[in-house]
């Protein structure tokens, strides 16, 4: 844990002493420049300018840890009206950098080991470039 307690959800400062070092960071725009949690949902700038934006309980269904892929999880969202139990909602209750390639987050139903590379991250935006039909509207 990269002494994230002071301020969990804010990485800028850290990825930024990342890049300034240069020789250690992939050579590819699929790097965040800043990642924030705003409410329920995560928001992403990468390098290349474009910027992401994934809802907590997307994020979390999403979990790549072996786990999740071979049992969904129950993911309770904030506005599911469904809501027939008194869970608690899904929400982030830490995250830390993983080398300079990946952000792992820690959910508050105990779970934690999902390693979400940026490239997966980045594969998630639901955005309307990347959600384009194939063609050239990949950005880069
Ligand atoms: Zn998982
Ligand atoms: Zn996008």
């Amino acid at each position: 844990m990269l002494g994230l307690k002071r301020s969990p959800w804010v990485f800028d400062k850290l990825l930024a002493r990342k890049q300034s070092k240069g020789s250690d960071v992939p050579a590819m725009s699929i790097t965040p420049v800043s990642v924030k949690r705003i409410d329920s949902v995560l928001k992403i700038e990468w390098k290349d300018g474009h910027r992401t934006e994934i809802g907590l309980a997307d994020l979390r269904r999403n979990c790549p840890c072996a786990e999740c892929r071979k049992t969904p999880p129950k993911v309770v969202e904030a506005n599911d009206p469904l809501k027939l139990f008194d869970d608690q909602p899904i929400a982030l209750v830490g995250a830390s950098l993983v080398g300079n390639y990946a952000i792992q987050f820690n959910w508050n139903d105990g779970h934690s080991h999902g390693i979400y590379s940026f490239d997966f991250l980045r594969s998630l935006c639901k955005c309307s470039n990347c959600t384009a039909p194939a063609g050239d509207g990949f950005t880069r």
